[in-house]
Protein backbone atom coordinates (compact mmCIF):
# COMPACT_ATOMS: atom_id res chain seq x y z
CA UNK A 1 0.00 0.00 0.00
CA UNK A 2 1.45 3.41 -1.01
CA UNK A 3 1.68 5.69 2.02
CA UNK A 4 2.51 9.23 2.01
CA UNK A 5 2.64 11.71 4.91
CA UNK A 6 2.30 15.29 5.80
CA UNK A 7 4.57 16.57 8.29
CA UNK A 8 4.36 19.55 10.61
CA UNK A 9 7.62 21.14 11.11
CA UNK A 10 7.85 23.10 15.12
CA UNK A 11 7.75 20.10 17.38
CA UNK A 12 8.06 17.58 15.09
CA UNK A 13 11.50 18.43 13.02
CA UNK A 14 12.67 21.20 15.21
CA UNK A 15 12.31 22.82 18.68
CA UNK A 16 13.55 26.00 19.17
CA UNK A 17 16.00 26.22 16.59
CA UNK A 18 16.89 22.75 17.12
CA UNK A 19 16.57 19.63 15.02
CA UNK A 20 14.71 17.01 17.28
CA UNK A 21 17.04 13.82 17.54
CA UNK A 22 16.62 11.55 14.70
CA UNK A 23 14.28 13.94 12.33
CA UNK A 24 17.19 14.15 9.97
CA UNK A 25 17.87 10.18 9.53
CA UNK A 26 13.57 10.18 8.95
CA UNK A 27 13.70 12.73 6.61
CA UNK A 28 16.57 10.59 4.94
CA UNK A 29 14.72 7.46 5.32
CA UNK A 30 11.83 9.09 3.55
CA UNK A 31 13.91 10.57 0.76
CA UNK A 32 15.80 7.18 0.66
CA UNK A 33 12.90 4.67 0.42
CA UNK A 34 11.32 7.18 -1.92
CA UNK A 35 8.48 7.80 0.04
CA UNK A 36 6.00 11.21 -1.03
CA UNK A 37 6.21 13.09 1.95
CA UNK A 38 5.18 17.01 2.01
CA UNK A 39 6.00 19.98 5.13
CA UNK A 40 2.76 21.30 6.11
CA UNK A 41 3.16 24.39 8.17
CA UNK A 42 0.95 27.25 9.50
CA UNK A 43 3.67 29.81 9.45
CA UNK A 44 2.86 32.64 6.76
CA UNK A 45 5.92 34.68 7.28
CA UNK A 46 8.71 32.24 5.29
CA UNK A 47 8.60 31.25 1.86
CA UNK A 48 8.97 27.69 0.96
CA UNK A 49 12.77 28.81 -0.20
CA UNK A 50 12.72 30.60 3.47
CA UNK A 51 12.15 27.00 4.86
CA UNK A 52 14.20 24.43 2.52
CA UNK A 53 17.50 26.74 3.81
CA UNK A 54 16.41 26.63 7.19
CA UNK A 55 16.02 22.79 6.80
CA UNK A 56 19.50 23.01 5.13
CA UNK A 57 21.20 25.21 8.55
CA UNK A 58 19.46 22.83 10.74
CA UNK A 59 21.05 19.82 9.45
CA UNK A 60 18.77 18.52 6.44
CA UNK A 61 20.00 19.40 3.17
CA UNK A 62 18.82 18.54 -0.36
CA UNK A 63 14.99 19.51 0.68
CA UNK A 64 13.20 21.44 -2.04
CA UNK A 65 11.06 24.57 -2.10
CA UNK A 66 8.21 21.81 -3.59
CA UNK A 67 8.36 19.39 -0.19
CA UNK A 68 6.46 22.44 1.44
CA UNK A 69 2.46 23.85 1.47
CA UNK A 70 2.12 26.70 4.11
CA UNK A 71 -0.68 28.64 5.10
CA UNK A 72 0.41 31.12 3.08
CA UNK A 73 0.24 29.03 -0.57
CA UNK A 74 -2.96 27.83 1.18
CA UNK A 75 -4.47 31.45 1.19
CA UNK A 76 -3.11 32.17 -2.58
CA UNK A 77 -4.82 29.44 -3.84
CA UNK A 78 -8.05 29.71 -1.87
CA UNK A 79 -8.48 33.13 -3.76
CA UNK A 80 -6.76 32.02 -6.81
CA UNK A 81 -9.81 29.30 -6.85
CA UNK A 82 -12.62 31.37 -5.23
CA UNK A 83 -12.18 34.78 -6.67
CA UNK A 84 -9.57 35.14 -9.33
CA UNK A 85 -9.99 38.88 -10.48
CA UNK A 86 -10.53 40.28 -6.70
CA UNK A 87 -7.76 43.10 -4.80
CA UNK A 88 -6.40 42.48 -1.34
CA UNK A 89 -4.52 44.73 1.29
CA UNK A 90 -2.35 42.33 3.39
CA UNK A 91 -0.74 42.47 6.73
CA UNK A 92 1.91 39.91 6.85
CA UNK A 93 5.75 39.15 5.65
CA UNK A 94 7.26 37.40 2.45
CA UNK A 95 5.55 34.53 2.60
CA UNK A 96 2.27 35.22 1.80
CA UNK A 97 3.36 38.38 -0.46
CA UNK A 98 5.07 35.81 -2.55
CA UNK A 99 2.21 33.39 -2.90
CA UNK A 100 -0.40 36.44 -4.05
CA UNK A 101 1.97 37.91 -6.11
CA UNK A 102 2.71 34.04 -7.65
CA UNK A 103 -1.14 34.08 -8.11
CA UNK A 104 -1.31 37.68 -9.93
CA UNK A 105 -3.42 38.73 -6.61
CA UNK A 106 -3.17 42.41 -6.98
CA UNK A 107 -2.39 44.48 -3.83
CA UNK A 108 -4.92 47.35 -3.24
CA UNK A 109 -5.05 49.79 -0.40
CA UNK A 110 -7.82 51.89 -1.51
CA UNK A 111 -10.49 49.61 -2.18
CA UNK A 112 -9.79 45.62 -1.95
CA UNK A 113 -12.04 42.83 -1.91
CA UNK A 114 -10.38 41.21 1.18
CA UNK A 115 -7.83 42.27 3.94
CA UNK A 116 -5.89 39.09 4.47
CA UNK A 117 -4.03 38.81 7.85
CA UNK A 118 -0.67 36.77 7.63
CA UNK A 119 1.86 36.52 10.12
CA UNK A 120 4.32 38.46 11.27
CA UNK A 121 4.99 41.85 12.79
CA UNK A 122 2.22 45.20 11.62
CA UNK A 123 1.55 48.75 12.77
CA UNK A 124 -1.28 50.47 14.41
CA UNK A 125 -0.84 52.31 11.18
CA UNK A 126 -1.58 49.32 9.06
CA UNK A 127 -4.50 47.97 11.02
CA UNK A 128 -5.51 51.05 11.11
CA UNK A 129 -5.87 51.26 6.91
CA UNK A 130 -6.96 47.26 7.05
CA UNK A 131 -9.76 48.60 9.45
CA UNK A 132 -10.90 51.12 7.21
CA UNK A 133 -10.70 48.89 3.81
CA UNK A 134 -13.29 46.46 5.62
CA UNK A 135 -15.61 49.40 6.91
CA UNK A 136 -15.84 49.85 3.46
CA UNK A 137 -16.36 46.33 2.58
CA UNK A 138 -14.01 44.31 2.11
CA UNK A 139 -13.86 40.30 3.75
CA UNK A 140 -11.91 39.46 6.26
CA UNK A 141 -9.23 36.40 5.62
CA UNK A 142 -6.54 35.12 7.70
CA UNK A 143 -3.67 32.50 7.07
CA UNK A 144 -4.09 31.07 10.28
CA UNK A 145 -6.04 30.92 13.13
CA UNK A 146 -3.14 30.26 15.21
CA UNK A 147 -3.11 33.32 18.56
CA UNK A 148 0.28 32.59 19.64
CA UNK A 149 3.24 30.39 18.37
CA UNK A 150 6.13 29.64 20.59
CA UNK A 151 9.59 31.00 20.39
CA UNK A 152 11.43 29.34 22.82
CA UNK A 153 10.34 27.55 25.43
CA UNK A 154 9.54 30.31 27.90
CA UNK A 155 8.43 32.75 24.92
CA UNK A 156 5.56 33.25 22.56
CA UNK A 157 5.39 35.84 20.30
CA UNK A 158 1.37 37.36 18.70
CA UNK A 159 0.57 35.13 15.70
CA UNK A 160 -2.14 35.79 12.83
CA UNK A 161 -5.12 35.06 15.20
CA UNK A 162 -4.54 37.69 17.35
CA UNK A 163 -3.80 39.63 14.26
CA UNK A 164 -7.09 38.75 12.86
CA UNK A 165 -9.04 38.88 16.41
CA UNK A 166 -8.23 43.19 16.69
CA UNK A 167 -9.48 43.52 13.25
CA UNK A 168 -12.82 41.15 14.32
CA UNK A 169 -13.15 43.53 17.51
CA UNK A 170 -12.41 46.70 15.82
CA UNK A 171 -14.91 46.00 12.97
CA UNK A 172 -17.37 43.48 14.55
CA UNK A 173 -16.57 41.23 11.23
CA UNK A 174 -15.54 38.40 11.40
CA UNK A 175 -12.24 36.31 9.89
CA UNK A 176 -12.34 32.81 7.66
CA UNK A 177 -9.25 31.44 8.99
CA UNK A 178 -7.17 29.39 6.49
CA UNK A 179 -4.18 27.07 7.56
CA UNK A 180 -4.62 24.22 9.82
CA UNK A 181 -7.16 23.11 10.79
CA UNK A 182 -9.69 24.50 7.94
CA UNK A 183 -10.23 21.14 5.52
CA UNK A 184 -8.92 23.48 2.73
CA UNK A 185 -5.65 23.38 3.48
CA UNK A 186 -5.80 19.29 4.20
CA UNK A 187 -7.39 18.76 0.74
CA UNK A 188 -5.02 21.22 -0.95
CA UNK A 189 -1.97 19.75 0.67
CA UNK A 190 -3.37 16.02 -0.07
CA UNK A 191 -3.80 17.33 -4.03
CA UNK A 192 -0.21 18.55 -4.13
CA UNK A 193 1.19 15.43 -1.92
CA UNK A 194 -0.31 13.35 -4.77
CA UNK A 195 1.66 15.46 -7.38
CA UNK A 196 4.83 14.35 -5.98
CA UNK A 197 4.14 11.52 -5.61
CA UNK A 198 3.26 11.12 -9.39
CA UNK A 199 1.05 7.87 -8.60
CA UNK A 200 -2.65 7.42 -6.72
CA UNK A 201 -1.88 7.48 -2.89
CA UNK A 202 -4.17 4.70 -0.86
CA UNK A 203 -2.79 6.09 2.71
CA UNK A 204 -1.57 9.84 3.85
CA UNK A 205 -1.22 10.21 7.26
CA UNK A 206 -0.37 13.58 9.20
CA UNK A 207 2.45 14.05 11.71
CA UNK A 208 2.45 16.58 14.19
CA UNK A 209 2.54 17.48 17.78
CA UNK A 210 -0.77 19.56 18.39
CA UNK A 211 -4.22 18.49 18.98
CA UNK A 212 -6.38 21.62 17.54
CA UNK A 213 -4.29 21.80 14.39
CA UNK A 214 -2.78 19.02 12.97
CA UNK A 215 -4.53 16.09 15.30
CA UNK A 216 -8.33 17.81 14.51
CA UNK A 217 -7.59 18.73 10.78
CA UNK A 218 -6.36 15.22 9.46
CA UNK A 219 -9.58 13.90 11.40
CA UNK A 220 -11.90 15.90 9.88
CA UNK A 221 -10.29 15.39 6.41
CA UNK A 222 -10.34 11.74 6.97
CA UNK A 223 -6.62 11.31 7.19
CA UNK A 224 -5.03 9.05 9.97
CA UNK A 225 -2.83 11.28 12.25
CA UNK A 226 -0.06 10.09 14.13
CA UNK A 227 0.85 12.35 17.22
CA UNK A 228 4.31 13.01 18.16
CA UNK A 229 4.93 14.01 21.88
CA UNK A 230 8.62 16.31 21.10
CA UNK A 231 6.52 19.40 20.73
CA UNK A 232 3.52 21.18 22.44
CA UNK A 233 1.17 17.79 23.57
CA UNK A 234 1.57 15.86 26.82
CA UNK A 235 0.50 12.13 26.43
CA UNK A 236 -1.66 13.38 29.65
CA UNK A 237 -3.67 15.78 28.15
CA UNK A 238 -4.57 13.73 24.92
CA UNK A 239 -7.87 12.22 26.88
CA UNK A 240 -8.78 15.89 27.10
CA UNK A 241 -9.89 16.02 23.31
CA UNK A 242 -12.70 14.82 21.39
CA UNK A 243 -10.88 14.02 18.33
CA UNK A 244 -8.21 11.41 18.89
CA UNK A 245 -4.74 10.44 16.92
CA UNK A 246 -4.39 7.23 14.96
CA UNK A 247 -1.15 6.48 17.20
CA UNK A 248 1.19 8.50 19.48
CA UNK A 249 4.61 8.54 19.18
CA UNK A 250 7.33 10.02 20.87
CA UNK A 251 9.22 11.43 18.24
CA UNK A 252 9.17 10.87 14.25
CA UNK A 253 12.87 8.50 15.17
CA UNK A 254 10.47 6.14 15.98
CA UNK A 255 9.02 5.75 12.62
CA UNK A 256 12.41 5.74 10.28
CA UNK A 257 12.72 1.56 11.07
CA UNK A 258 9.36 0.36 9.56
CA UNK A 259 10.15 3.51 6.60
CA UNK A 260 13.56 1.94 6.08
CA UNK A 261 12.02 -1.83 6.10
CA UNK A 262 8.30 -1.13 4.80
CA UNK A 263 6.97 -3.04 7.42
CA UNK A 264 4.72 -0.79 9.90
CA UNK A 265 5.11 -1.82 13.42
CA UNK A 266 2.43 -3.11 15.98
CA UNK A 267 1.04 0.22 16.86
CA UNK A 268 0.62 -0.91 20.02
CA UNK A 269 4.08 -1.49 20.84
CA UNK A 270 4.87 2.40 20.08
CA UNK A 271 7.10 3.65 23.01
CA UNK A 272 3.88 5.73 23.95
CA UNK A 273 1.90 3.30 24.92
CA UNK A 274 4.77 1.69 27.38
CA UNK A 275 2.87 3.81 30.24
CA UNK A 276 0.10 1.88 31.90
CA UNK A 277 -3.23 3.59 30.07
CA UNK A 278 -3.51 5.85 27.79
CA UNK A 279 -5.72 8.52 29.60
CA UNK A 280 -8.04 8.89 26.17
CA UNK A 281 -8.20 4.82 26.42
CA UNK A 282 -10.52 4.95 29.93
CA UNK A 283 -13.73 4.25 29.01
CA UNK A 284 -16.06 7.01 28.96
CA UNK A 285 -13.29 9.20 28.44
CA UNK A 286 -12.75 9.33 24.49
CA UNK A 287 -15.94 10.68 23.83
CA UNK A 288 -16.21 14.04 26.37
CA UNK A 289 -17.13 17.19 24.82
CA UNK A 290 -14.77 20.35 23.81
CA UNK A 291 -16.90 22.31 27.27
CA UNK A 292 -16.25 19.10 29.51
CA UNK A 293 -13.06 19.91 28.52
CA UNK A 294 -13.41 23.59 29.75
CA UNK A 295 -13.93 22.68 33.01
CA UNK A 296 -10.98 21.64 33.81
CA UNK A 297 -8.09 23.22 34.88
CA UNK A 298 -5.66 23.58 32.38
CA UNK A 299 -2.97 25.27 30.21
CA UNK A 300 -4.38 27.49 27.12
CA UNK A 301 -4.22 25.40 24.10
CA UNK A 302 -0.98 25.30 21.54
CA UNK A 303 -2.14 26.80 18.68
CA UNK A 304 1.44 26.06 17.17
CA UNK A 305 2.48 25.40 13.52
MG1 LIG B 1 3.82 21.98 15.47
Amino acid sequence: MKTGYLIDMDGVIYRENQLIPGAADFIQALVASGTPFLFLTNNSAPTPEDLAVRLKHLGIPGISARHFYTSALNTAEFLCETDPACTVFVLGEGGILTALHERKIANDAIHPSYVVVGEGATTMEKLTKAHECIERGARLLATNPDNWCPVSSEKTRPGAGSTAAFLEASTGRRAYYLGKPNGYMFHRARRKLAEIALIALENVIMIGDTMETDIRGAFEAGLQSFLVLSGSTQLESVGDYVYQPTRIIQTVADLTEEITTGKPSDRMNSPAFGHEVLPGNKRGMRHQTDIFALHKPRPRPAMTK
